[in-house]
């Protein structure tokens, strides 16, 4: 997979094994080799110590939602309409709720809140991170109540 099937914005990247693991179905971390301090979204350089060694670390189980909203007139590259070509055009969420959990390590984890009705959304809640294929190939992050 490319990198540009997760991020617009981003195409090059020394990160690029982050949504190789995406396409496998695994969400990872970058760790500092020097420092070993883990970072998510990965970082090529680390934050702390400079350092432009790292390893791939898996961001696993579940985490407690820090915040959320919801989304109710994306922007056009989210907007469902758009015949396939956006990686978010299969959530027609009206609202489309986002979330960022905070995992028991520390790391924190933005995605689309799925399978959980707007309703039922609450700070605090436990919810699981993972990757998901859209039917357009692109991948996004997503957080359910279920794990795999
Ligand atoms: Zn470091």
């Amino acid at each position: 997979m490319e990198f540009r099937d997760f991020s617009l914005l981003v195409q090059h990247t020394k990160v690029r094994g982050f949504v190789d693991g995406l396409e496998r179905g695994e969400l990872l971390a970058s760790k500092c080799t020097r420092c070993g301090g883990v970072q998510f979204p990965p970082r090529s350089d680390c934050p702390d110590c400079l350092s432009e060694g790292f390893d791939w670390v898996s961001v696993n189980g579940s985490g407690r939602l820090l915040t959320y909203t919801s989304i109710n007139v994306p922007p056009r590259h989210f907007a469902p309409d758009l015949s396939g070509r956006a990686p978010f055009s299969s959530y027609a969420y009206h609202p489309a709720p986002v979330g960022i959990v905070e995992m028991k390590s520390g790391l924190r984890v933005m995605g689309w809140i799925c399978g959980v009705p707007a309703q039922d959304i609450c700070v605090g809640m436990t919810l699981v991170p993972r990757p998901e294929i859209l039917d357009d190939g692109r991948a996004t992050i997503v957080l359910t109540h279920e794990e795999r």
